[in-house]
């Protein structure tokens, strides 16, 4: 058979699709030929199928090593992992987990399965290479081919960073320096260049297939507004002549609610999905998006997961973050082909949440230090009393001063802190690393998440074509 059947068999038994889309063909016979890839494409499109399919092709294959051949998936969430390898298994295809989620008798029983050679793709957290235990465990199995989903994590410049992402070169050579290939949705040309480093590769050992959102159905539109009442005429008109579901994006909850009132007000039958709402009734919102048309109000909060097709028209009422969240955002709609909006409302005063947002956002040096010593000499006090306490103490009591729960965050992913981080119950058990104490690092990285908005005002005030500006931000090539 030719390479190319084995892998159209490969998708047809196991996943039971007939063709693979857009560039996945070329991807999984770059791969399976040994060659390293880096992946963008948009959410949505398919980019765990060019690990995937490769997985099951180098397990079906002679190898030169005793050992028996695994595909290693690097992802940083947990709770996507489980769904994952829920799908696959339910499709015949042996894949597992071990993350923190385990209890020890299933992590002690999922490590000698592993050992014992059992399972094709094995789906990890960078994190989980920091146990000697895992590092022995993982020698015993032939890596053939590593997968980095969500690659951009390995930047510091994006929302997204962990820390464990930088050690990938590391960790690639304690495999035996396995086929590569990492995978994101989205990734400027510095952070491409930042993936290609960690991976400890250089630009002409590794192919990149980038594939833009490029769907002629979505027509994209820009429309400067003053106030409430414009952006609420604007909406209600989009949904009163689109049939269809559509959503529109808010950036900050009282927002959302405020607009939320107004359309009950006037009649306009509509959802509210955002991360104040209990876990159960975002569920059931989501559950009620995917089965009916409708109109829903969310926070960027909605979306992970969303595959609806027949999403009709994306409204951002208020500015977002960054073309990256943007441009993630706007790809949810028209996946199935027809004509789709895609509208930024742009009031110049909404930049101001965003400038807010970007100071809470960027702790300076001298806060995480305060927030360490507190944490380290008044431990009794922090366990006790927990997140209001400290932010008495460091006076951040002011509304969306989130210098505390981003420096925890921080402090976590760095492994600097361990206990219960949503309460900040917790307590140091390492010194702050150099990357944090760094002052000249953090001024960088606040001058990049300056660079990210001001790119994000240049798109609003374009006046070209805006396909085109959103393709040169990520260096998309045109075709
Ligand atoms: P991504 O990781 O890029 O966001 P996924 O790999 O999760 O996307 O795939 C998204 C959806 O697209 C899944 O439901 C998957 O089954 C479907 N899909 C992927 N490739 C194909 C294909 N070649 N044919 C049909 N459906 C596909
Ligand atoms: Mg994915």
């Amino acid at each position: 058979m030719k390479p190319s059947n084995i892998y159209l068999d490969l998708l047809k038994r196991h996943f039971g699709f007939h063709s693979f889309r857009s560039c996945q063909g070329d991807i999984v016979d770059h791969v399976c030929n040994g060659n390293h890839a880096l992946v963008i494409m948009p959410t949505g499109m398919g980019k765990s199928l060019c690990y995937q399919i490769p997985a099951l092709h180098f397990a079906n294959i002679e190898h030169a090593d005793d050992r028996k051949p695994l595909t290693l998936v690097i992802s940083p969430l947990i709770a996507l992992m489980k769904d994952q390898v829920d799908a696959l298994t339910r499709k015949g295809v042996a894949a597992t987990f071990i993350n923190s989620s385990l209890s020890r008798q299933e992590r002690t029983q999922r490590y000698q399965q592993v050992e014992q050679g059992q399972f094709d793709l094995l789906y990890v957290t960078p994190e989980r290479f920091r146990k000697v235990e895992f590092t022995k465990l993982i020698k015993k199995r032939h890596v053939c081919l590593l997968a980095v989903d969500e690659a951009h994590c390995i930047s510091h410049w994006g929302h997204d960073f962990r820390p464990d992402y930088t050690r990938l070169q590391e960790i690639r050579e304690l495999l035996g320096n396995p086929t590569t290939v990492a995978l994101t949705a989205t990734a400027t040309p510095v952070v491409q260049q930042d993936i290609v480093t960690q991976l400890g590769l250089t630009p002409d050992n590794i192919q990149l297939f980038h594939e833009g959102i490029d769907r002629p159905n979505l027509a994209l539109d820009i429309i400067k507004t003053w106030g409430d009442d414009e952006k609420l005429d604007y909406i209600q008109q989009t949904n009163g002549s689109i049939p269809g579901s559509g959503i529109v994006y808010f950036t900050l909850i009282r927002t959302l609610e405020r607009f939320s009132e107004r359309l009950r007000e006037n009649g306009v039958h509509h959802l509210s999905y955002h991360g104040d709402l209990p876990r159960a009734r975002r569920r059931e919102v989501q559950n009620w998006f995917m089965e009916d048309e409708c109109l829903v109000l969310a926070t960027n909060a909605f979306g992970m997961g969303i595959d609806k097709e027949s999403i009709r028209f994306v409204i951002h009422a208020e500015l977002p973050g960054s073309l990256e969240s943007y441009y993630q955002e706007i790809g949810r709609a028209g996946r199935d082909g027809n004509p789709s909006q895609c509208t930024l409302l742009y009031d110049e005063a909404d930049l101001a949440t965003q400038m807010e947002f970007m100071r809470w956002s960027n702790p300076d040096v001298s806060f995480y230090q305060r927030v360490y010593d507190l944490l380290e000499h008044d431990n009794e006090k922090v366990m006790a009393f927990g997140i209001d306490w400290l932010k008495e103490k460091l006076h951040a009591r002011q509304k969306h001063d989130r210098r505390l729960e981003t420096a925890l965050g921080m402090l976590d992913r760095y492994g600097v802190i361990e206990g219960s981080v949503a309460n900040a119950k917790v307590k140091v058990i390492k010194p702050l690393p150099i990357d944090i104490t760094d002052q000249k690092l953090a001024e960088q990285k606040l001058r990049a998440d300056q660079e990210k908005l001001y790119q994000l005002v240049q798109y609003a005030n374009h006046e070209g074509d805006l396909k085109n500006f959103i393709h040169q931000y990520f260096g998309i090539p045109s075709k």
